[in-house]
């Protein structure tokens, strides 16, 4: 029962489409280590949202969201 895997939404302010990428980042200035945030973006907003991690040099890894599920 995970609803954040099985029913990710667009981590974008006012956006409500389905998410189909994971954004994983950190904030080297309060995160430690190991520590990583997760935001969800729909095809539209992906590159808005790395790029305003990249814009402030965080470090951040994107992934799609169906890379373990079946289906389109
Ligand atoms: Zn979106």
């Amino acid at each position: 029962m995970n609803d954040e895997d099985s029913r990710a939404q667009c981590s974008r302010a006012g956006c409500r489409v389905a998410a189909s990428w994971v954004i994983r980042w950190r904030n080297p200035r309060i995160h430690s280590a190991d520590r990583w945030k997760s935001w969800a973006a729909c095809d539209d907003h992906r590159e808005y949202l790395r790029e305003f991690l990249a814009a402030r040099s965080f470090p951040l890894d994107v992934t799609p969201l169906n890379q373990a599920a079946s289906g389109p």
